[in-house]
């Protein structure tokens, strides 16, 4: 197969998508190897390549020589198009067999809008989709990632879900199928059910818990860093230095769901830098976390990077500086540090600010963003969010009033995204807004920001927002929707361009179930579909 996929490449627009010769990349005797596995991101490979997530499992199940772990990614709609003229299946990148070929087909899903994806990955593996038609031969279907803390609309299609942080989990997987791999698919899922962590709706269990990584300092991390051979989005090395977020903002899924809070020491951080350097020329080091400057070491790391890599011509960037916590002391004071986007999410006017937990004061972001002016950044980015609960008009007035001022120091951007119920926070039952009451919150903030160059206003699509909604709260019935959609033609849905909010309205009339109710309040009492899962 691998001479018919290599045939191809020439005729799509970017062929090293789909060679699988990064640097650092595993080429393993796939026969050799107890368990296989391939390890799907269903979205284009930029995005995928871009994950931690993906690096962290790829790196650690490959470490076991008894193991083999390939990548997957949604091919774009030209290498989708040949293989369907050609006859082809979907295929690893490193070894380019089908998926069916493997044990597992594990899935990490970090957005509602690719669930789409995930059936045409499984549609273009000829891999049944329902769980329920997969024969002893398949594959086990397995998903994990962001999306899965609320997994019902997705239970037809999977056959196991991982909760939580997958690297705590993924050997004890490993070892389950090592021991029962060849006494049918049954004995097999049945020994995933007991795992803690796990969930397989075959064998249904009353509450499943979120696992963790205990031990994050010494966790596993993939120091043999993938280096892509077409640009990505983030294209660099990500040192993760904290996981977690400490701040319990009211309306965050990412705050509630990966905690605790747990710290990574210098040391380690100097380690895991010095062998990535080594292992892959790149010359910039992200430092990521929810929020880098809350590291109770943070001056100490950037101190010890900017020291060790000077002379290597090496340079700290940091994804997003968030203005609260960063010290500009410390960045005007080390010149090397990439002057990246400095960003901020106020979220919405002071008074509302305050009641959803995040405590800034505007006059404290004024202050931050004149000293951030002094230490030489010439623009910021601002995130804000409409539609959150007990908004009032004055909400919308007050962050227009503070992105004028913000505008005479320096530039800004600011991105206006609509308030999404996410299940596990505090807003979990709150409503969604109506298209009407958007548009008029929008008109508002156009309004009342003063006309200027310095200032750039971008709104989120009212429809992904409202599908997200929908699909992040929504429960099994959902799933014929899903699947109905995809049917339809719909996948890419993360993409404005791809995104059809028309496919999702005929959809929900054909299975006879109502949109709104999924955007409603969640009355108190009310079950809901992702109370099994404990954090
Ligand atoms: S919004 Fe940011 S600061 Fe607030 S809980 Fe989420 S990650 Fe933490």
């Amino acid at each position: 197969m691998e001479d018919k996929i290599l045939k191809l490449l020439p005729y799509v627009s970017v062929p090293s998508r789909y060679t699988g010769k990064e640097i650092n990349a595993v080429h393993k005797d796939i026969e050799r190897c107890k368990v296989k596995i391939a390890l799907c991101y269903p979205d284009l490979y930029e995005l995928g390549m871009s994950s931690l997530g993906i690096r962290v499992i790829y790196g650690l199940l490959n470490e076991d020589k008894d193991v083999v772990c390939e990548r997957v990614f949604s091919p774009a709609g030209d290498m989708e198009v040949l293989l369907k003229a050609n006859n082809l299946p979907i295929f690893t990148l490193e070894s380019k067999r089908p998926l069916k070929d493997f044990d597992i087909v594990g899935f990490s899903i970090s957005s509602e809008l690719n669930y789409t994806n995930v059936l045409n990955i499984l549609s273009l593996a000829d891999i049944p989709l329902l769980s329920s038609e997969r024969r002893e031969q398949d594959p086990i279907i397995i998903a994990g990632g962001n999306c899965i803390f609320n997994f019902a609309p997705l239970k037809p299609f999977i056959d196991c879900f991982v909760i939580g942080e997958g690297e705590e989990i993924i050997l004890e997987l490993v070892d389950v199928l090592k021991e029962i791999k060849g006494k049918g698919r049954g004995k097999i899922l049945s020994g995933l059910a007991s795992l803690e962590g796990v969930y397989v709706p075959l064998f249904p269990v009353e509450k499943v818990k979120k696992r963790f990584v205990k031990d994050f300092d010494n966790a596993y991390f993939p120091v043999r860093w993938l280096v892509p051979l077409t640009g990505i989005v983030h294209d660099r090395v990500s040192i993760e230095i904290m996981r977690g977020c400490g701040q319990g903002c009211f309306f965050c899924q990412a705050g509630s769901c990966w905690r605790p809070v747990r710290i990574r020491s210098v040391e380690r951080i100097m380690d895991i830098a010095g062998h990535t350097y080594k292992n892959t020329g790149y010359e910039e080091f992200s430092l990521l976390s929810f929020s880098s400057g809350d590291h109770p070491q943070i001056e100490q790391i950037v101190d010890r990077l900017v020291g060790e890599f000077r002379d290597r011509k090496a340079t700290i960037s940091f994804p997003s500086i968030r203005i609260d916590t960063f010290s500009f002391q410390l960045a005007t004071k080390i010149k090397e540090i990439k002057k990246t986007g400095l960003t901020f999410a106020p979220e919405t006017g002071e008074a509302l600010r305050m009641k959803i937990g995040k405590r800034i004061k505007d006059s404290e972001l004024i202050s931050l963003v004149q000293k951030a002016r002094e230490g030489g950044w010439k623009q910021i980015k601002l995130y804000f969010m409409l539609g959150l609960p007990k908004e009032k008009d004055t909400d919308i007035l007050d962050i227009a009033k503070l992105i004028n001022e913000l505008s005479r120091i320096m530039s800004i951007k600011a991105a206006f995204n609509i308030f999404i119920p996410k299940p596990h926070t505090i807003f979990e039952r709150a409503r969604f807004i109506t298209e009407e009451e958007y548009l008029y919150k929008k008109a508002l903030v156009v309004k009342n920001v003063r006309r200027s160059n310095r200032i750039k206003l971008n709104f989120h699509s009212y429809h992904m927002s409202c599908i997200e909604t929908v699909i992040g709260r929504g429960d099994e019935a959902l799933a014929s929707v899903i699947k109905k959609v995809w049917e339809k033609g719909g996948k890419m849905e993360n993409w404005d361009e791809y995104f059809r909010f028309s496919l999702w309205e005929e959809s929900f009339r054909e299975a006879e179930l109502d949109m709104s109710l999924y955007l409603s309040e969640i009355p108190d009492g009310m079950s809901t579909p992702w109370q099994n899962i404990t954090l």
